[in-house]
């Protein structure tokens, strides 16, 4: 079944409002049509979600489908990192995690926890998803789907930050300007070095576990949620679609097709249990 899996495959992200801290990267000094002032709304800069706040938000979800399963994760942080912490260090380890790398004692040839497999990040090995940056665009119809692109809308938004001395009567401090990407929507691309059932199977549920806590805000993407941004609406687009299906997910003046009706139907019933089964087995091996 995992060889009618493609090598990559694709989230649907939709959200209101993305904050990434100042890491967005725009093109508004080249693409941007003669309208570069960044607070026009109709303004046409496109730009850049790095692929890491993307990746810590997914990984996270991961790890919470590896607690379901009674299974424990790679911490994602190195443990001698930085020991001021080393009490939280120590708790997340009582806590559903070891760490890092210890899942594998030779990490070339083993490939260790699932979550180090897809992960990496330990003697050199890179992991087998690689996850890429989400490229957005106000125009869709220059959004291209197929390549992980999104339609996004560039915004500068202005914060006041004021002293939280209550003597000082919420004194103005200084004004922050945050990059933000407004009513965004289109495709995260993943691509498996290597497919393995189990990987599908991990990436279906922590998308599901993702989309039903994205009001938890230790699930939410990015920065700035206590103002709201972040709610990501996610789900992974059928693996067993074919690019011209795909698109057809973002055409709003058409629906399935029967073929992906029928497509949609086997997902649901044969291929998502058989993925979800493998990762029960490969998290009850142990780490
Ligand atoms: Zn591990």
């Amino acid at each position: 079944m995992i060889e009618d899996i493609n090598r990559d495959v694709f989230v649907r992200i939709q959200t209101d409002l993305l904050v990434v801290g100042d890491s967005i990267m725009t093109d508004r000094h080249h693409a941007s049509n003669g309208n570069y002032e960044d607070d026009d709304p109709q303004n046409q800069i496109g730009g850049i979600i790095p692929a890491f706040p993307l990746s810590g938000w997914l990984r996270h979800g991961m790890e919470e489908v590896v607690h379901k399963y009674d299974g424990t994760a790679c911490h994602p942080g190195e443990a001698s990192a930085n020991f001021m912490k080393s009490d939280v260090y120590e708790r997340d380890l009582d806590d559903g995690y070891h760490e890092k790398g210890a899942c594998t004692d030779n990490p070339k040839e083993d490939d260790g926890c699932v979550v180090f497999d897809l992960f990496g990040g330990f003697g050199g090995v890179p992991g087998k998803v690689m996850r890429r940056p989400i490229k957005f665009n106000p125009v869709r119809s220059s959004v291209d789907y197929t390549r992980g692109q999104a339609e996004g809308h560039y915004r500068r938004l202005n914060r006041n930050i004021v002293s939280r001395n209550r003597e000082d009567n919420r004194e103005p401090l200084r004004n922050a300007e945050v990059d933000a990407v407004a009513n965004l929507d289109g495709c995260w691309h993943l691509s498996f070095r290597e497919t393995k059932p189990e990987f599908i199977g991990l990436l279906a549920e922590s998308i599901d576990f993702l989309d039903l806590h994205k009001t938890d805000f230790m699930h939410q993407l990015g920065g700035a949620r206590n103002f709201g941004a972040g709610i990501v609406d996610c789900h992974l687009i059928n693996p067993l679609y074919e690019e011209r299906e795909l698109k057809r997910v973002f055409d709003r003046g058409k629906g399935n097709t029967n073929k992906m009706d029928e497509k949609d139907d086997q997902w649901a019933e044969e291929y998502r249990p058989a993925f979800v089964e493998a990762l029960e087995e490969r998290i009850g091996e142990g780490p």
